[in-house]
């Protein structure tokens, strides 16, 4: 802007200066005309007083040229020619005019000396005419005289020009260049910048205000998309990331701000390959992927501006690892159900269909029977289980009461005394008292399936004990046997749904596989925890501790 001043005042300046020169110039060629008239009519009066040739003869060095010209406009005299070659001047301009008003004046070219001269001719009292003549400059002479002078003044204005345009536009500038945009009512004296300084105020009051705005938003957004379990990933249309959340740096395990840079160097696998490819392409894209042992299903959606132009892409990253475990759970279970349903089935529909086909003896339909008796009940105890875990799973827990589980624990152990005392195992329970707060037919049917367990996997002569009770002031109730005991790598899975040590044995002895799934649900719902310690060939301990 200094420049632009700058500019324009040594324009202005220089235009100025030419104006005046032009001006000036033209003055003073006038003033020189005028001058060089006025000094040509003194000579012409001064000369007329010598009227004759010979009087004249001394003019004949003289600087300016005479001619004396009879009425008829012959030639008489002239100092600078030879009167008697020259043609005849009555038809000049200025001798017409002074033999018609007394005195004649001309400015021309002169044919006889073929120079620009100027003419003054005075009418004599004998009627000749007596002209004398200069030589006139032209302007382009007289400005050429005055070019020396002209130019020191000029080189001296554009000096001086130059100088106060640099000094005047500084000086302009300066309280435009001091004001504090922060607080520019600071700058006082200057009423013509007050409409700029008000403006500049009230800009700057609504871009604060935007500013404060946008910051809000952005604020906002952070605390949105931080509090967020999903990853969140904002990236331009070529796939650099523009925001993040804290997910996705745990997701990806990753320390540093990755903000500028490629999704890329966050992933390489194909999947986070494919989001890049569709990213770039503008188009949805959505796929699962596997990080750490953890899966998360990843969600790209393109993002269009107002003209419908993409501008980027929301990427989202979902944690769906419970998500995948319960669907493979759920297709296991499914399964196992399926299985574990048709081979009772299978063994009725075959013994059933060779009763029908009657081709069984009469001594084994007994037998036969007795079959189809044994498999019904196990397809019974098997739906029963299945019911009660789907009860479970569905969270259904009836009503609570207190209960005492050395109470629930004797009436198992009188169920199951004629059960153990068929297979030579003593059962016992001992303990004291000990109250939680649960549901009594579901804590009876956990004590319940742990004894079954714990007489069904016994040996011969072995020994039950069910012992309630407080441990450390924790209720609990637990179940001992010297049965055959369970090897360390089955200990864990003893509690999925299926899981046997050993199949043949556990169906044997009329075993759904569920048993130890039912104990555990049911404890999780009251709060319990279930313990397990063993000894192959010793036996087994299960512990169920609750809730002080
Ligand atoms: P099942 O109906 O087969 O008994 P459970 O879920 O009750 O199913 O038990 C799962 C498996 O754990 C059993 O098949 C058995 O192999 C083992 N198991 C359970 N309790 C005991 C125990 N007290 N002693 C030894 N093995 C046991």
């Amino acid at each position: 802007m200094t420049k632009k001043i700058f500019r324009g005042i040594l324009f202005s300046s220089i235009l100025t200066m030419l104006a005046s020169l032009v001006f000036i110039i033209g003055v003073q060629y006038q003033i020189y005309v005028d001058s060089r008239y006025s000094s040509l009519r003194s000579k012409a009066y001064l000369i007329s007083l010598s009227v004759n040739e010979a009087e004249l003869q001394k003019y004949s060095s003289a600087e300016e040229r005479i001619t004396l010209i009879d009425r008829n406009g012959s030639v008489i005299f002239d100092n600078k020619a030879d009167a008697a070659k020259m043609e005849n001047h009555a038809g000049r301009e200025e001798v017409k005019e002074a033999l018609k008003d007394g005195t004649g004046y001309a400015v021309r070219r002169s044919e006889t000396l073929g120079i620009s001269s100027c003419y003054y001719a005075i009418k004599l009292q004998n009627g000749n005419i007596l002209r004398v003549a200069d030589t006139e400059l032209s302007a382009g002479a007289v400005i050429l005289q005055l070019l020396p002078p002209i130019a020191a003044i000029a080189l001296l204005a554009f000096v001086l020009a130059l100088v106060l345009a640099s000094v005047i536009s500084k000086k302009i500038l300066k309280p435009i260049n001091s004001v504090d945009l922060d607080s520019p009512e600071t700058l006082s004296g200057y009423d013509e910048l007050a409409p700029f300084v008000s403006k500049i105020n009230s800009q700057r009051r609504r871009i604060n205000r935007q500013i404060a705005e946008l910051q809000g938003r952005r604020r906002e957004f952070e605390a949105i998309a931080e509090n967020m379990n999903e990853g969140l990933l904002l990236t331009d249309t070529k796939g650099h990331i523009l925001t993040h959340n804290s997910s996705i740096r745990r997701f990806f395990g990753v320390q540093d701000d990755i903000n500028g840079q490629n999704i890329l160097t966050l992933n390489r696998s194909e999947v986070f390959r494919e989001v890049f490819e569709n990213i770039r392409e503008s188009r949805h894209y959505e796929n699962t992927i596997t990080l750490g042992g953890m899966c998360y299903e990843v969600t790209a959606n393109p993002v269009f501006d107002e003209n419908n132009t993409p501008c980027g892409a929301v990427i989202l990253v979902v944690d769906v690892t419970e998500k995948e475990k319960r669907e493979k759970f759920r297709r296991e279970f499914t399964a196992n159900v399926s299985h574990e349903l048709k081979t009772p089935l299978t063994s009725i529909l075959g013994i059933s269909d060779m009763l029908k086909n009657g081709i069984v003896a009469a001594d084994d339909i007994k037998d036969f029977g007795a079959d189809i008796n044994k498999e019904a009940e196990r397809l019974i105890s098997l739906v029963n289980d299945i019911i009660k875990l789907s009860e479970l799973d569905e969270g259904e827990v009836h009503n609570t009461e207190r209960v005492d589980l050395l109470k629930s624990a004797n009436e198992v152990a009188s169920r199951l005394y004629p059960i153990a005392e068929k297979r030579g195992v003593s059962l016992a329970v001992a303990g004291e008292s000990a109250e939680i707060q649960a549901g009594e037919s579901l804590i009876f049917e956990m004590i319940y399936n742990l004894c079954d367990n714990a007489i069904k996997y016994n040996k011969e002569n072995g020994s039950v004990t069910v012992t309630a009770g407080y441990k450390d002031g924790t209720p609990f109730v637990s179940v001992k046997d010297t049965g055959i005991g369970i090897a360390p790598e089955h200990t864990e899975r003893i509690f999925e749904r299926f899981y046997r040590v050993d199949k043949s044995r556990s169906k044997q002895s009329g075993g759904t596989g569920l048993g130890l799934s039912i104990v555990k649900h049911i404890a999780a719902s009251f709060g319990g925890k279930v313990t397990l310690k063993s000894t192959l060939g010793e036996g087994t301990e299960i512990t169920v501790t609750f809730n002080k």
